[in-house]
């Protein structure tokens, strides 16, 4: 085949479909009427030239004909230019949602974007997002609404506010047998700082992750990353079709040398327990603070070794959400890394939104999972 690749074309929006998935998406039309999928029919397809980029890709071992691999990197990709766009051209304001959350226009935008994406692709998925429109329906704040009308209108020129409202809530809290689970904007705090934040995406057959994928705007320049489970962790530049590169963790078997990361936020962690494991591990560095699962991707490119998320003294029954680890811990793993929580034991995804068997996260190069889970025992 020419291909691994095809570019779809819609309005102004860019979703990367591969061979057979047109064919496929329009015999689930056909057998199950939605009017999103509907509009595949307006769709244009178009190989993807014979570059060299183009065989970068088709060298790698990633299946990128396989539709939900396509459609991944594709989505995410459409989605963090998005995101990209309204950090850079919006004054950062943010509501706040019932739990104290911030929630901004970016986080509804690029969730409607992607829940808009995932109806005409996969009309069938369920997908599991951290927002609905509960909160922007009812914001006394003047002009929000419009902004993300306007910012989702970029990709989708005819969308209207009804729609977004209906797109944003195609994302619920019910999981299943097969199911997408999306943080739209994963790190939101880091978003509205200007630091780290990340568009994570994740495909769960039977509480298993199959494709973890990370899109990280404001690491090393922009950078995807996609894991699929037995197909190994890639990572490829943001900005335009470069070739991917497998990614590998740390070989650091020296815990002294670790190169230790945690949330920004100490709210989200035990700063105190953190000090006390490190003494413990033989840890000498500080550890390095970042938002959002972009220190996944960290561990997973090999800069960093070692990731607690401890409990908060505040939040001692703080359960994880499992859009902000399901991408994730793929990506860790098929990096060949190790990720369970703080007991050891494997995270959970079988259970509903929250990580309601697990508490807290170690995640490493492996070669260190033994020695942080020893400390955790004893701290
Ligand atoms: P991070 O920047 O790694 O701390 O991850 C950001 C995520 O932490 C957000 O998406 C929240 O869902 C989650 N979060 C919020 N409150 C807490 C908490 N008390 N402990 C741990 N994580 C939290
Ligand atoms: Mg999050």
């Amino acid at each position: 085949m020419l291909y691994q690749l095809s570019y779809a074309h819609h309005g102004n929006s860019r979703i990367v479909v591969c061979p057979g998935a047109e064919e496929q998406a329009k015999q689930r039309t056909i057998d199950h009427p939605n009017p999103l999928a509907q509009e595949l029919k307006t769709w244009n397809l178009k190989p993807a030239p014979s570059t060299p980029e183009c065989e970068k890709i088709m060298g790698t071992m990633i299946d990128l004909d396989h539709p939900e691999i396509g459609f991944a990197v594709g989505a995410l990709n459409e989605a963090a230019q998005l995101a990209k766009r309204i950090q850079r051209k919006m004054a950062p304001t943010a509501l706040t949602k019932e739990d104290k959350s911030p929630v901004t226009v970016a986080d509804f935008a690029v969730q409607a974007l992607l829940g808009r994406s995932l109806a005409m692709a996969f009309p069938e998925d369920i997908l599991v997002a951290e927002e609905d429109s509960a909160t922007l329906r009812g914001t006394p704040q003047q002009g929000i609404q419009n902004q993300v009308v306007e910012s989702v209108a970029h990709s989708v020129p005819d969308a209207t506010l009804e729609q977004v409202y209906q797109w944003i809530d195609r994302g619920g809290k019910e999981s299943g047998h097969r199911f997408w689970t999306l943080d739209p904007i994963d790190g939101t705090k880091g978003f509205l700082r200007g630091d780290q934040y990340v568009v994570a995406l994740a495909l769960v057959v039977k509480g298993e992750v199959q494709i973890g994928a990370l899109a990280c705007p404001n690491l090393g320049g922009g950078s995807l990353i996609i894991a699929v489970r037995g197909q190994g962790c890639w990572r490829t530049h943001l900005t335009g079709p470069e070739g991917f590169e497998k990614l590998r963790v740390s070989t650091c078997e020296d815990p002294a040398q670790a190169r230790l990361l945690r949330s920004f936020e100490a709210e989200h962690t035990n700063v105190g327990q953190m000090d006390a494991l490190m003494q413990a591990i033989g840890v000498s560095a500080q550890p390095v603070l970042m938002d959002s699962q972009a220190k996944y991707a960290v561990l997973a490119e090999g800069t960093g070794d070692l990731l607690f998320r401890l409990l908060s003294p505040a939040y001692p029954d703080y359960r994880e959400k499992i859009w902000d680890q399901a991408a994730g811990s793929l990506v860790i793993e098929e990096a060949g890394g190790q990720i369970t929580d703080l007991d050891g034991k494997r995270l959970d995804f079988s259970v509903g939104p929250l990580l309601t068997q697990n508490r807290g996260v170690v995640a490493s190069n492996g070669h260190l999972h033994e020695a942080a889970l020893k400390a955790l025992r004893a701290h």
